[in-house]
């Protein structure tokens, strides 16, 4: 598969409380850890075992290198993540004792995702399948998704951060798969049944996740699936989504059947919220099965 989207290097900065405007507090810990919703779904899928390449944009800095070497560690194909002249995407994170965060993220390189390249049309007219999100510029997402219309390769979309879809790009959408919050922007409603129902309108098939209370599925042949979440002690939900989406794509990239598709990428979820961080805490295909005992 080929994930299309954003990276970004996290600058972690842990404080008893936040600094408010003028104010400097001081921290207790800081970390750098490579984020952003693509490389995370990419590293998802390739540790649960999906052929996975990413197209994007790294800076001319060194955060570039280390983003392109933990997408290469981790066993994504990098050949269409390009470098470009300037700084990396950043997300610069405070986070206070009560777990709350306060983010800028600059979107650096990110910005220059805004079209698809020879390369990229390569990777992706031949891959089975292209996940994306919204975090990099529309006017590349939406050419990534015709490129894929063209060739009939399944597109499926995090929406997020949340936004009103053009109908151009949801006609090219097959799977969509908001969280609660996202289905309730995109709809208006804050139920998820209704919400499921009213995304059928526009793709064929959608995925709500539903954090602890699972994942609700529908398709416009009217199948309608529920899978709980696993009952697992939380101890870091951050990429959630992510790890669910890229282990969820990863399994029908390998042309699994949806239900098992739901069941694998739930699994991979419990168990990298078991662990601190965020894609390193992503499990391989081994730990997902050791998990589901098969
Ligand atoms: P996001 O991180 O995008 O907000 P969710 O919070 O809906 O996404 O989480 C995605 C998936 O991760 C859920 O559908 C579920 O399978 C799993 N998950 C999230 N939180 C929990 C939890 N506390 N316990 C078990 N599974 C969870």
């Amino acid at each position: 598969m080929t994930v299309f989207g954003s990276c970004n290097m996290d600058l972690v900065a842990y404080a008893a409380t936040a600094p408010g405007r003028g104010e400097t507090v001081h921290g207790k810990a800081f970390h750098t850890v490579p984020g952003g919703k693509g490389a995370n779904q990419a590293i998802a899928a390739a540790r649960a075992e999906a052929n996975t390449r990413f197209v994007g944009a790294v800076g001319t800095d060194r955060f570039g290198e280390q983003i392109r070497g933990t997408l290469h560690e981790a066993g994504v194909d990098t050949s269409g993540l390009r470098t470009v002249e300037g700084n990396s995407g950043t997300a610069h994170i405070v986070v206070d004792d009560e777990g709350d965060n306060s983010i800028v993220v600059v979107a650096g390189a990110n910005a220059e995702v805004d079209h698809v390249d020879e390369t990229a049309r390569e990777l992706i007219a031949s891959s089975s399948c292209l996940l994306m999100q919204l975090e990099t510029p529309l006017e590349g997402v939406e050419a990534a998704a015709r490129t894929a219309a063209a060739h009939g390769v399944r597109v499926i979309l995090t929406p997020a951060p949340a936004e009103p879809l053009p109908t151009s790009l949801l006609s090219t959408v097959n799977l969509l798969v908001p969280n609660e919050h996202e289905a309730a922007v995109l709809t208006g409603e804050r139920e998820p049944e209704p919400a499921l129902e009213a995304l059928l309108d526009s793709v064929e098939e959608v995925v709500i996740t539903l954090g602890k209370r699972g994942v609700l599925y529908g398709n416009r042949s009217g199948q309608r699936l529920r899978v709980p979440a696993f009952a697992v002690h939380a101890v870091d939900t951050t990429a959630a989504g992510d790890t669910f989406v890229g282990a969820f794509g990863a399994a029908l990239a390998r042309d699994k059947p949806v239900e098992t598709a739901l069941r694998e990428g739930s699994a991979a979820a419990a168990v990298s919220i078991q662990r601190k961080g965020a894609s390193s805490s992503m499990p391989t295909e081994r730990e997902i099965r050791e998990f589901l005992d098969e």
